[in-house]
């Protein structure tokens, strides 16, 4: 029965930090579409089609591309989260790691920033 009422005063003090965290309503780049997309089988077939057809060869270097994890399959356009950009054969190729550093890095210059990189999943 006694001072308790005191205490109440001080919490409404910390109520106005809460509204600012404000929820997540931008996810085009937090969780995108095509993120997952890659971890699909559909995936996993279309670039199984992509190296047969490239012959596991760099399309830049001409490298013979044998060991997992060496060959990537570059979009040569960039599909910035559009399907049918993703999807289509046709705008696959065959890069080696240090070729598709490069061509991603021109990109990113003329694009003037990191948006390429994300997209493709490079960074998180
Ligand atoms: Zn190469």
């Amino acid at each position: 029965m006694a001072k308790a009422p005191k205490l109440r005063l001080l919490k409404p003090a910390l109520k106005p930090l809460g509204p600012q965290l404000k929820p997540a309503t931008d996810r085009r780049y937090s969780s995108p579409d095509y993120k997952r997309w890659y971890k699909t089988a559909k995936w996993q077939r279309l670039r199984q089609v992509i190296l047969v057809r490239d012959n596991y060869t760099c399309r830049m270097c001409g490298r013979v591309l044998g060991a997992r994890g060496e060959a990537h399959i570059d979009h040569i356009q960039a599909h910035r989260g559009d399907a049918a950009l993703f999807w289509a054969e046709e705008n696959l190729q065959v890069l080696c790691v240090p070729c598709h550093l490069s061509v991603k890095q021109r990109e990113e210059k003329r694009d003037k920033c990191h948006r390429i990189a994300r997209e493709e999943g490079w960074l998180e």
